[in-house]
């Protein structure tokens, strides 16, 4: 078997919309227009999304990526150009070595077993993708569609949320999602988290929120509840400095994860 996987797994959407995830770890999206596709975000890296998504379209592809975590876009080492707010530059630019997909993979150690993947398909020939910076209002004509960026910083400081013209849907990657993690380094404040999903909200209106794991949809209602306890961490002092606090809904999740030293802008 070739160290390079293309066994992703994949999930149409309807409207040249396809959900493509690399072995549980993380979503991908392509969205076909009629004379480009955006691919938003690119995967870890351990499997080929590019050969991937050559069985499903042979269009010129635009990769725009919603945030630098090396689930989102250590698979920007498959294609020549990707975009990315200027804010995470640095983070991704650390993404595409070899030895961040190799500490990504061994973070999620049972994931990696339970999918059979090697350690070795994290060494690929650098192919020395060029970064493009992409900021809020900026929109790629994929003819017929367009993807509109829209810049919601929270989980990491250049967070984008990016939105298709044609359905509206709106793809999130990590900002929204049921468990909402504020702490990693790049993290905001909760406070400036909160502005951004009120806005997630407000853009998404009627139309449907992919985030970038699990299966993807994202119901508003977790949002609306994850808000609520973001309201409740601001109201509190904050706790001592550098600490690292977990706030639970009823159920497990929804959850919100904050350094207690970025609670307010
Ligand atoms: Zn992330
Ligand atoms: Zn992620």
């Amino acid at each position: 078997m070739s160290l390079y996987r293309t066994d992703f797994e994949c999930e149409d959407l309807g409207n040249g919309i396809y959900r493509i995830n690399e072995y549980d770890f993380v979503n991908s999206f392509l969205v076909i227009g009629e004379k480009e596709a955006a691919v938003i975000d690119c995967g870890a890296g351990v499997g080929q999304l590019h050969d991937f998504i050559r069985t499903l379209t042979d269009k010129p592809l635009k990769v725009l990526v919603t945030h630098s975590h090396a689930d989102h876009d250590g698979g920007a080492v498959w294609f020549d150009d990707i975009y990315v707010h200027p804010n995470e530059f640095r983070r991704c630019n650390m993404d595409r070595q070899a030895w961040a997909r190799f500490y990504f993979l061994h973070q999620h150690e049972y994931k990696r077993k339970s999918h059979h993947v090697s350690y070795f398909s994290v060494f690929q020939k650098d192919r020395k993708t060029q970064v493009h910076a992409l900021n809020e209002g900026d929109r790629f004509d994929l003819g017929g569609r367009e993807i509109e960026a829209f810049f919601t910083p929270g989980h990491t400081i250049g967070h984008l949320t990016l939105r298709d013209s044609l359905t509206k849907a709106l793809f999130t990657g990590d900002n929204v999602n049921p468990l909402v993690t504020l702490q990693f380094p790049g993290g905001c404040s909760v406070e400036e988290w909160k502005e951004s999903a009120l806005r997630t909200l407000e853009l998404a209106g009627d139309a449907v929120i992919y985030g970038g794991h699990g299966k993807g949809v994202i119901p508003k209602e977790v949002i609306v509840a994850s808000l609520a306890l973001a309201d409740r961490v601001l109201a509190q002092e904050n706790s001592p400095k550098g600490t690292v606090a977990k706030l639970r809904g009823e159920e497990k999740l929804p959850c919100i994860v904050y350094r207690t030293d970025r609670i307010h802008k």
